[in-house]
């Protein structure tokens, strides 16, 4: 058993390649083979959101704080908030991030496949954000 405190690793950012505005990484963890757990807790500012991506097995996030948005490729804009659950079946396109004007941070998990638990693709542009 493992317990991982807090401190014990730095917050990392989001890159720039797979997300808008700031977003913070904390709290990363990953399970050992056989398990493919894995994620973290992600802090978007206001208006920063994720790429469009999907998830090989799918994601759960878990609304921690502030007011944010998810938006699957073929589907409206939702609000989340916290305690919200949120599940993005596997290879669905989607992107989730803060509202313009309120920060979110959420839990991710996430299971790996082959060794990946994500696959990035082009940036939410300001228009696909706003609609
Ligand atoms: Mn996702």
């Amino acid at each position: 058993m493992t317990v991982t405190h807090p401190g014990a690793q730095p917050s990392a950012v989001g890159p720039a390649e797979n997300f808008t505005g700031s977003v913070r990484v904390d709290s990363r963890f990953q399970g050992t083979a056989p398990a493919r757990i894995g994620g973290g807790i992600v802090t978007f500012e206001p208006g920063a959101r994720t790429a469009w991506h999907t998830h090989p097995l799918g994601q759960t996030l878990i609304v921690t704080a502030g007011v944010g948005l998810v938006q699957a490729w073929d589907g409206p804009v939702q609000e989340i908030r916290p305690g919200d659950i949120v599940w993005i079946p596997p290879n669905v396109k989607h992107w989730h991030g803060a509202t313009t004007t309120n920060g979110m941070a959420h839990i991710a998990f996430s299971e790996s496949l082959d060794g990946r638990s994500v696959a990035w693709m082009e940036t939410v542009t300001d228009d696909q954000y706003r609609r």
